[in-house]
């Protein structure tokens, strides 16, 4: 038996020497960060990509949830979801803004809506969804949620590259948008992040924002952090943008797999793609109902663990069980009843683009008893 370690995810890496060609270009121009050629080509090339109108890249995707709150000026309470990352909830309290959490809806993960009313204080400022494992949160009715209630709406799309809803991309929802390059992300740049915008003003906000404040080279119009990707991360950007496509179907096709091999498995349940949209794969979440599998989700997670198969439980514990969060009073279990199932029940099996037919068979065989 071939026990080659299986990891959840392998990251997207361009050609060695394509990249030391551009390498070459840096090192001879010795401009190597500061809104280099690469950075802006980058900004062009993710727009039309990705399209959306504008859009501000970061040295990684967690300055930029920091940066949007601080270029909307959220203060006070924000509502968010428990069932994310922890950087969602720490880039609020990286403001100074309370997290509410709500409950999610257990049909896209993301924030339930009809939860959201109740949530809502004098205090309340802003809502903070998530589009978790890429799944377009129920964007219409949290933005008229918003909008009755004069909230702005700020969307962690970490999980989102490349989204679309009906041709539509899912970054231009809410007020901003945010993306992480991280290595573990469908698409990445090693560290990185980004902004998605509607318009050139809060563009020039956000470029701001991210570089100390500076508007011109002697004033300084807020007090921004330094958060500007540099030109080498840049360039690899460019590289890897050529071919997240490819690797977004290799994707597609270990979901086929998943899906046909896993659909009969009594116990286990799993998402189909959602009708109109252009999903990213970045994920493969499964649910483990103990009762009916005849094994608790841990109990599978550790036997996969000693076949060498290391799936992930993304995202358990939940951000609200944390201990820097867990006496907010909206954190107790009581409030967030899917939240804490889908918690308590999810495996994230291995995706990337390399993983084998034989490496799918490994992991599916543990699975189907
Ligand atoms: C990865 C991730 C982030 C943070 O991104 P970094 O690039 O690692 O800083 C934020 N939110 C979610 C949901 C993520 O998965």
């Amino acid at each position: 038996m071939n026990n080659k370690t299986i990891l959840v995810t392998s990251p997207l890496l361009p050609d060695l020497d394509e990249f030391n060609q551009l390498l070459h270009e840096i090192w001879d121009s010795k401009w190597v960060t500061n809104n280099g050629t690469f950075h802006k080509q980058l900004e062009q090339a993710l727009c039309e990509y990705l399209k959306v109108p504008y859009i501000s890249i970061f040295t990684n995707g967690t300055l930029p949830l920091i940066t949007a709150l601080q270029a909307l000026r959220v203060t006070g309470e924000v509502i968010t979801t428990p069932y994310s990352f922890v950087a969602t909830t720490h880039a609020l309290w990286w403001n100074g803004i309370r997290p509410v959490f709500t409950d999610i809806d257990p049909a896209t993960g993301g924030l339930d809506p009809e939860r959201i009313e109740e949530a809502i204080t004098p205090r309340t400022t802003a809502i903070m969804p998530v589009h978790v494992y890429g799944k377009p949160c129920r964007t219409a009715e949290i933005q008229a949620i918003a909008d009755k209630y004069g909230l702005k709406v700020i969307y962690d799309a970490a999980h989102a590259f490349g989204v679309e809803v009906n041709g539509e991309s899912v970054l231009k929802e809410g007020d901003l948008s945010t993306l992480s390059f991280h290595a573990t992300k469908v698409y990445n740049t090693l560290e990185g992040g980004a902004l998605v915008m509607h318009d050139e003003k809060m563009k020039q906000r956000i470029d701001r924002l991210k570089n100390f404040g500076f508007a011109g080279e002697t004033e300084v119009v807020a007090p921004g952090i330094n958060s500007k990707m540099d030109e080498v991360r840049a360039a690899y950007g460019l590289l890897n943008l050529r071919q997240v496509d490819a690797a977004i179907e290799a994707r597609h096709q270990v979901a086929v797999s998943y899906r046909a091999a896993l659909r009969d498995v009594e116990g286990i349940t799993f998402w189909d793609d959602m009708p109109g949209v252009r999903h990213n794969y970045s994920y493969f979440p499964i649910f483990i109902d103990a009762d009916r599998y005849g094994m608790t989700r841990d109990e599978l997670y550790f036997k996969m663990r000693e076949q060498g198969i290391l799936g992930r439980r993304y995202f358990y514990p939940l951000i609200s069980e944390f201990s820097t969060y867990r006496g907010l009073p909206s954190a107790h279990p009581d409030n967030l009843p899917q939240a804490t199932r889908m918690a308590n029940s999810v495996i994230c099996l291995p995706m990337h683009h390399e993983l084998t037919e034989a490496d799918i068979n490994r992991i599916i065989q543990a699975i189907v008893k």
